[in-house]
């Protein structure tokens, strides 16, 4: 058995684990599984988690690879390339999104799977970790192909997942409609399941017509918000009438808006793949919300009609904009260090899956700025795919008020079992998230342990 230096309070000291070179790990402070592995094993390190538990955490339990043919809208057909990673099921079913982006990597797929197993132990609901996606760009297919592509994912991974085995969910450039194509897929497949309605199990995020839940699709946002009201007035902040900039309009993004809004929360700047705004006197998020579901992204509300107004800024400008809070709900890796250098807030709350990099981290921890982790802060979306999950399993509908009051009280209980870590183990929140998720996973593991 190896040891490791026991590590100092900080999330992410740039220490190279012993576990790394065990399991073969390529030496790339760049590479995100590599990063995340990282944060766990501190955490790890502090909680004094046997060595057999860190190896088997430390990489994941499957890693699936496929590539299909899709048969484009011009007769021609392309090779796809898919993912599912199954990081982790000693709590529960594989569980997590699905994502379709051109920069969908294998060790990207690994990292979020990894963080899905921290989130639901976090939370307290009894699912594993997993992730998947297509290397693909849907904003360059037709609807048509895109129905195709996710039928062909299905149908090349559908004997690895299953209604109580690996359910899938939406992630970047996926959404209730590509649940509903994937679901029926797996529905006409899937020997083993019979009883339709009850493959329709098999992913979460589907149109409520469908067995999704009210209250699904906006429940990342929601439970960012109410991670943010549990959590800071302690950091001195008052939800209404605070400053805060979004990176990132889409799901969660623009659902964060909305809710803050309702609570009296100002948006002065907003960025996303099309460009970056700013208003003083705060972005209207429904109005906003309306222009990037017409056009796509926030570029151009600047000079729209009705709620438009701001100017254009640049992704410098974006990150020096002052607010109480920044909100990361885009993709990974934004926050280098040199963005975290840049920021002028009190706060960062991701929203996003592992937007701010180790040594962003380290620089964030430097100038004083809390950082309400990912596994925390974005768990909403997971908790309330798991409500789906089980008025699926029940036949029954919850009202959008009970599954809200639910969500908030998963969300809740996470963020003080955060700071009760914190306080008992005086690290950062990060580093206490991990710590609260692996005593958890820890627990099962010593009470089940490894057979044979
Ligand atoms: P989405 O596809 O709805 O939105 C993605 C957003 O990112 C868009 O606004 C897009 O413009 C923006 N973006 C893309 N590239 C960018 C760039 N280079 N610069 C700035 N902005 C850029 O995706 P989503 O579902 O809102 O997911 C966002 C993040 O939240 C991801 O990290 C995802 O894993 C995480 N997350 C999503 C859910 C969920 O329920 N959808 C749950 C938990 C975590």
């Amino acid at each position: 058995m190896t040891t490791a230096t026991r590590p100092t309070s900080t999330a992410t000291s740039a220490e190279w684990n012993p576990v790394f070179d065990e399991l073969g790990f390529p030496k790339d402070p760049d590479n995100l599984y590599l990063q995340t592995v990282e944060v766990l094993l501190n955490a790890a390190e502090m909680l004094g988690l046997p060595h057999r538990v860190k190896i088997i955490l430390a990489q994941p339990q499957s890693e699936i690879m496929v590539h299909f043919p899709v048969r484009m809208d011009d007769g021609h057909h392309r090779l796809f390339k898919g993912y599912r990673v199954q990081h982790n099921n000693a709590l529960g079913p594989y569980k997590g999104g699905m994502r379709f982006h051109p920069d969908v990597h294998l060790d990207d797929v690994k990292s979020l799977a990894l963080l899905m197993t921290m989130k639901c132990s976090l939370v307290r609901i009894p699912y594993g970790g997993g992730k998947g996606g297509v290397k693909c760009d849907p904003r360059q297919l037709s609807r048509a192909e895109l129905e195709r592509v996710t039928r062909r994912f299905c149908s090349a991974i559908y004997h690895y997942i299953g209604p109580d085995y690996d359910i899938p969910a939406p992630d970047v450039n996926t959404n209730a409609q590509v649940m509903a194509w994937f679901a029926d897929t797996y529905c006409s497949l899937a020997e083993a399941n019979k009883n339709t309605w009850d493959s329709v199990r098999v992913v979460t995020g589907k149109p409520v017509e469908m067995g999704g839940s009210l209250g699904r699709e906006k429940a990342t946002g929601q439970g960012v918000v109410d991670t943010l009201v549990e959590l800071l007035p302690s950091l001195g902040i008052n939800v209404n009438g605070m400053k805060y900039s979004l990176i990132g309009f889409g799901n969660v993004g623009s659902w964060t808006g909305r809710i803050l809004q309702k609570l009296g929360a100002r948006l002065v700047a907003v960025m996303d793949h099309t460009g970056a705004l700013r208003n003083d006197n705060g972005f209207d998020c429904e109005a906003l919300a309306a222009h990037v579901a017409q056009t796509g992204g926030v570029g151009g509300f600047a000079a729209s009609g009705p709620g438009g107004g701001g100017t254009s800024i640049s992704t410098e400008e974006f990150y020096k904009t002052k607010v109480d809070v920044l909100i990361p709900a885009a993709l990974e890796q934004m926050i280098k260090d040199r963005e975290a250098a840049w920021i002028d807030a009190k706060v960062v709350a991701e929203g996003a899956n592992a937007p701010t990099t180790p040594a962003g981290d380290r620089v964030l921890q430097k100038r004083g700025i809390e950082v309400v982790p990912a596994i925390l802060a974005n768990a909403g979306g997971v908790t309330v795919s798991y409500f789906e999950w089980v008025q699926n399993k029940t036949c029954m509908t919850w009202n959008e008020e009970e599954v809200d009051r639910k969500l908030n009280q998963h969300m809740v209980m996470a963020a003080r079992r955060t700071i009760l870590a914190r306080q008992k183990f005086g690290c950062d929140m990060r580093t206490a998230a991990y710590i609260a998720a692996l005593e958890n996973i820890a627990k099962v593991y010593s009470v089940r342990g490894i057979w044979p």
